[in-house]
């Protein structure tokens, strides 16, 4: 069973679609306010978020870029009536999708439904590179068939680097994306991790994966 958390300050709202939810199969929790809502979060996983954007103590806005510091669960915003501002904003953050206050529940379950989907398609993939494979669902790296073991950060940073295959990621966008703003130190830290995935992914293999641009970042390019 699937298990939903509802994030919002409206209480007939918040009731309404817990009962519409449930009678679908979902398990449902409620959250008041943008507080109790990243404890819950913290405490137990979720297979879906539904995230006012007004909300109370933490907005909605700024709970999701908390999630997305450690968290890739799915996020449905519910958004104001034409608040093109919260919608992309919400997007930029990580937000998955949006429903527009008033919503149908029609179109709400449809959205939820689609979100879940896609999330399990990709959730089952496989980047690759020459001979690396990393497996993002079981969070395994193999190179030339050899399994390699990876801390979280080193397996974040391939994986970055992988999803953005011949794009040039600068220090500071890997920095944000890996880090997030708790993150207090210099770029550099980056380049050591660089060091320490090269150490494990390329050296022992005789081979060169990820290519330094001097003074911006890092790619993997396709041979
Ligand atoms: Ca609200």
């Amino acid at each position: 069973m699937e298990r939903i958390l509802i994030i919002e300050d409206e209480e007939k709202i918040a009731r309404f679609v817990e009962l519409e939810l449930t009678h679908e199969g979902y398990q449902i929790e409620k959250a008041m306010d943008g507080r109790d809502g990243l404890e819950r979060i913290k405490a137990r996983p979720f297979d879906l978020i539904l995230l006012d954007v007004m909300l109370p103590t933490i907005n909605g806005i700024e709970v999701l870029r908390r999630i997305r510091q450690t968290k890739d669960v799915p996020v449905i915003l519910l958004t104001a009536r034409d608040s093109v501002i919260d919608k992309v904003m919400g997007l930029d953050a990580g937000a998955d999708d949006y429903v527009t206050k008033p919503f149908a529940i029609e179109e709400l379950l449809a959205r939820i439904r689609t979100t879940l989907r896609k999330r399990k398609t990709t959730r089952n993939t496989i980047l690759t590179h020459g001979e690396c494979n990393l497996d993002i669902t079981r969070r395994t790296c193999l190179i030339k068939g050899v399994s390699v073991e990876l801390t979280k950060k080193e397996f974040d940073l391939l994986q970055l680097l992988l999803e953005n295959k011949n794009h040039v990621l600068s220090r500071e966008i890997l920095l944000e994306k890996i880090w997030g703003y708790e993150f207090d130190g210099t770029t550099n830290a980056i380049d050591v991790y660089i060091r320490h995935l090269r150490m494990k992914i390329e050296e022992p293999f005789n081979q060169q994966i990820i290519t330094a641009i001097r003074g911006i970042g890092y790619v993997i390019k396709d041979e």
